[in-house]
């Protein structure tokens, strides 16, 4: 099964705005199990539209299309698809009541060609629209490819292509098979060195596939299973997952597409109650500032300290001086203090501190990316861990505050 995107707009051609809609799509159809191989831009001119559509009908089993199906002139989608595939435009009742009544109470003149949008395909599944107006259709042929037609505004295209299209697809696609997607999170691996410890599992992939994505700081795997029913591809995933842990479990930290390992952590020590605070010296409030951004984590973070300056650190910390004139201030000693007064001062379960050489320049001699982080656990000896981190300032800070997070996971 291999699809094709089209989306339509000349705004998109010219680059006007950014052509979200199919690498949602794209997404969405990979859940799916539909291999997507290309993606094509035209924009609103039916001649070209054609000719598109009759190029995708030479290599694709599916057509997708987002855009154009509006009520103004430049709106030609539907027209032209209709006569693509020799068949009529006809008129959803439902929708000519909805704009029926959306014009007599707004008092707006309707534009003369406004049913369009109420229109689909003859023959095709129609794909209402709960958050606009233009009906969408599923069309399928026994001699040619099936065909989607989606609205453009990103809102109303994944709203009915989540709600709609997708039952649609399934019910054509998969009579009797259930797809299920689990996707894996490792952190402090990097792509090839993962890809490299599972290639053999990834070379002999047919059910379920492993597909690997980078991403910001960490590195996804997405495992998908065909079954009979969703038990079966269940227990599928299960053996594949459980054979992957082994091999690179120990940088696994959660599950799922919109997760990150900031959250994954936070919502843990929400779920069993642990407070933290922090004492940061090279990030400076980067690592309180990434707790603040989740929801509910005021149940568990009281506050923290920002010591920039060895001063700083004396003060508000109360380290004593010696502490850092005979260490230094990047140093295993003086990170263990900041935890640890940190979380006596706060009276928290744990504490992280951090303290190093962001760069460019090196600090008491020792080279940019050197950072200490320190974790202090109630009832537990506290400890410091050393990092030598690759990047310039800011990717260093950033860093810095990822190996935390990865830290307090474990
Ligand atoms: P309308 O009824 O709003 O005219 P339509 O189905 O005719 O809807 P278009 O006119 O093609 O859709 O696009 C409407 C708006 O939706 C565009 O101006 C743009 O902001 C957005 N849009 C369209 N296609 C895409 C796309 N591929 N990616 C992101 N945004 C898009
Ligand atoms: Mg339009």
């Amino acid at each position: 099964m291999h699809a094709e995107i089209i989306g339509i707009g000349t705004e998109i051609l010219l680059g006007q705005i950014v052509d979200t809609n199919s690498a949602y799509l794209a997404r969405g159809l990979a859940d799916l199990g539909i291999e997507v191989y290309y993606h094509t831009i035209v924009g609103d001119n039916a001649n070209r539209l054609t000719q598109a559509l009759d190029l995708a009908a030479t290599r694709s089993d599916l057509i997708v299309m987002s855009g154009g199906l509006g009520p103004t002139a430049d709106d030609l989608t539907k027209q032209t698809v209709a006569k693509f595939l020799h068949t009529d435009l006809i008129a959803d009742p439902l929708t000519m009541t909805k704009l029926d009544q959306y014009y007599q109470q707004s008092q707006i003149e309707p534009l003369p060609n406004n049913q369009q949008m109420a229109m689909y395909l003859d023959h095709s599944t129609k794909l209402l629209n709960d958050v606009g107006y233009a009906v969408g259709s599923f069309y399928q042929q026994t001699d040619g490819p099936d065909v989607l037609v989606l609205p453009g505004p990103p809102k109303e295209m994944s709203w009915m292509f989540d709600h709609y299209a997708i039952p649609a697809l399934k019910a054509a696609y998969h009579r009797d098979e259930f797809l299920i997607s689990r996707v894996l999170r490792f952190t402090e691996i990097g792509e090839s060195e993962l890809v490299t410890k599972i290639d053999d599992l990834i070379a002999n992939q047919t059910n379920p596939t492993v597909a690997p994505y980078i991403k910001p700081n960490e590195v996804t795997l997405r495992l998908t299973a065909k079954a009979a029913n969703e038990v079966i591809a269940n227990q599928l995933l299960d053996a594949l997952e459980s054979q992957i842990q082994q091999r690179v479990g120990a940088y696994f930290y959660g599950y799922g597409d919109d997760n990150s390992l900031p959250n994954e952590v936070v919502q843990k020590l929400i779920k069993r109650d642990i407070s933290i605070t922090a004492a940061e010296s090279l990030t400076a409030g980067l690592f309180q500032s990434t707790l603040a951004t989740i929801p509910g984590v005021s149940a568990i973070f009281p506050g923290g300290f920002v010591t920039y300056a060895n001063e700083a650190k004396e003060q508000l910390l109360a380290i004593p001086t010696n502490v850092i004139e005979t260490n230094g201030v990047v140093s295993e000693a003086t990170a263990i203090w900041m935890a640890e007064q940190a979380r006596k001062q706060m009276n928290t379960d744990i504490a992280v501190s951090f303290t190093g050489a962001a760069g460019p320049d090196p600090l008491e001699g020792q080279p940019a990316g050197t950072v200490w982080i320190g974790l202090a656990v109630k009832d537990q000896p506290t400890i410091a861990q050393l990092f030598h981190l690759p990047g310039n300032r800011n990717t260093v800070r950033e860093r810095s505050v990822l190996r935390a997070f990865n830290l307090i996971r474990q």
